[in-house]
C-alpha cells in the first residue's frame, strides 16, 4: 500500500468557489447491505466531477439520494443550496438527470420526443419545435431527427438522453454511467457533448466506473469503494499521490511473467501490478536508480524486454495502490 492519506487534503483552492453539490456524512443502508457509509463530498458550481467506483461501489446511490429520488439515512446534502430532505421540490427544480433514469419513447422520434419533453415543461408549440431544433443540433443528432429513436445506434440514444434532460437548463446535471456499455468511438462522441455542457457553465456530477473517462472528463475525482470515499483529487493529484516514479515493463517472452514479478517485487518491495491483458508489468520503483536495479535483475536473470518506462502511474494503478485491487473489468454492458 502507498501512504496517501485517504481522504487527502491535496488541493484547497476549490474550497472558495461556491459550491453547487455539498455533502457531509452522507449514508444509506438497503437492509444488510450499506450502500453509502458516510460520504463528504463538495462540488463547485460549473466543474465536472467525476464519482469513480467500481460496480456496487455506491455510486447510483449517491445520485439518487442527491436528486431526492430517495432519503438518506443520516448525514446530509444541499444541491444548489437546497437541502434533498427538508426542500426536495426546490432541488428538483435546479437539476437534471441521465443515465438509468431517462425515458424516452422507443416509437417516436428523436425530435417528437424533444418536442413533446419541452411541451411538458410548458413551452409553446412553436418555441418547442426551436428548443428540440437546437438541441438536436448541438447533440449532432439533426440528421437523425426524423428517425424513430429504436433505430438509433447505442451512441446516438445516449446523446438524446441527455439532451432530454437538457429542455431547460439546469444548475446541476448528474450523469450516471453515460457511456456503459458504448464502444470508443460513440464514447467519444458522448464526450464530446459533455466539455461541451462544462463550458456552457452547467456543473456535471459524473459517475462511472471507466477510469479513463474520469481521466478524459472529470476536473475532480472522487474514488469510492464499497460505500465510502477513498480518495480525492484531481487525476493529477491521484497520481502522484502514489509516486510518479512508476515502472512499467514488458517481456519478449510473456511465459516469464510469473518470474518478472517474483524478481520485481523482490528487487523493489512493493507489490506488482499486471495489466488487464497480463502483457505489462507495473510497479512504484520510487527513483531511477532503484528502477535500473531491478531492470538490471531481469536482464541478468536472462529476461529479455520489449518495452519498459518510467512515468506516472495510470488512473488503474492508483485505485490498485489504494485498494489493494483492480477496478473491476468492463462488463460488456447493454447495446443501447
Ligand atoms: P453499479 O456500477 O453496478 O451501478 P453503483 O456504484 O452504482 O454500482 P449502487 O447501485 O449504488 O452501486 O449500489 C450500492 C450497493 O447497494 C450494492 O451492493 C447494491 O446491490 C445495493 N443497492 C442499491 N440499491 C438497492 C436497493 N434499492 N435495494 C437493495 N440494495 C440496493
Amino acid at each position: 500500500m502507498n501512504d496517501l492519506n485517504p481522504m487527502g487534503t491535496m488541493s484547497s483552492a476549490h474550497d472558495t468557489l461556491p459550491l453547487a453539490i455539498s455533502v457531509r456524512g452522507l449514508a444509506k443502508r438497503y437492509g444488510d447491505v450499506t450502500a453509502l457509509d458516510g460520504i463528504d463530498l463538495d462540488v463547485p458550481r460549473g466543474m465536472i466531477f467525476g464519482i469513480l467506483g467500481p460496480n456496487g461501489a455506491g455510486k447510483t446511490t449517491l445520485i439518487r439520494l442527491l436528486a431526492t429520488l430517495a432519503r438518506p439515512d443520516s448525514g446530509s446534502a444541499t444541491v444548489m443550496g437546497h437541502d434533498v430532505v427538508s426542500d426536495p421540490q426546490a432541488v428538483r427544480g435546479a437539476i437534471a438527470l441521465t443515465g438509468q433514469f431517462a425515458s424516452l419513447d422507443e416509437d417516436l422520434t428523436g425530435r417528437e420526443n424533444l418536442v413533446m419533453l419541452a411541451r411538458l415543461w410548458g413551452f409553446s408549440g412553436s418555441l418547442a419545435k426551436a428548443r428540440a431544433d437546437e438541441l438536436l443540433a448541438a447533440f449532432e443528432l439533426s440528421d437523425a431527427a426524423r428517425k424513430q429513436v429504436k433505430s438509433y445506434s447505442g451512441g446516438m440514444r445516449r446523446r438524446l438522453d441527455i439532451a432530454a434532460s437538457l429542455i431547460v437548463t439546469p444548475g446541476v446535471l448528474f450523469l450516471d454511467e453515460p457511456t456503459t456499455g458504448l464502444d470508443p468511438k460513440a464514447r467519444q462522441g458522448v464526450w464530446k457533448m459533455i466539455r461541451a455542457l462544462a463550458q456552457s457553465g452547467v456543473t456535471i456530477l459524473l459517475t462511472t466506473q471507466y477510469l479513463e473517462e474520469a481521466d478524459q472528463l472529470a476536473a475532480r475525482i472522487a474514488v469510492i469503494d464499497r460505500g465510502r470515499k477513498i480518495a480525492e483529487g484531481t487525476s493529477r493529484e491521484l497520481k502522484s499521490a502514489i509516486g510518479s516514479g512508476f515502472l512499467h515493463v514488458a517481456l519478449a517472452d510473456n511465459g516469464r511473467l510469473d518470474e518478472a514479478e517474483a524478481i520485481l517485487e523482490r528487487t523493489l518491495g512493493a507489490t506488482v501490478q499486471r495489466s488487464a491483458e497480463g502483457a505489462q508489468l507495473s510497479v512504484v520503483a520510487g527513483s531511477t536508480r532503484a528502477a535500473n536495479e531491478a531492470l538490471a535483475a531481469l536482464i541478468s536473470a536472462g529476461i529479455e524486454l520489449s518495452d519498459f518506462s518510467m512515468g506516472s502511474p495510470s488512473l488503474d494503478e492508483v485505485f490498485f495502490a489504494l485498494t489493494g485491487q483492480p477496478m473491476e473489468e468492463e462488463t460488456g454492458g447493454e447495446a443501447s
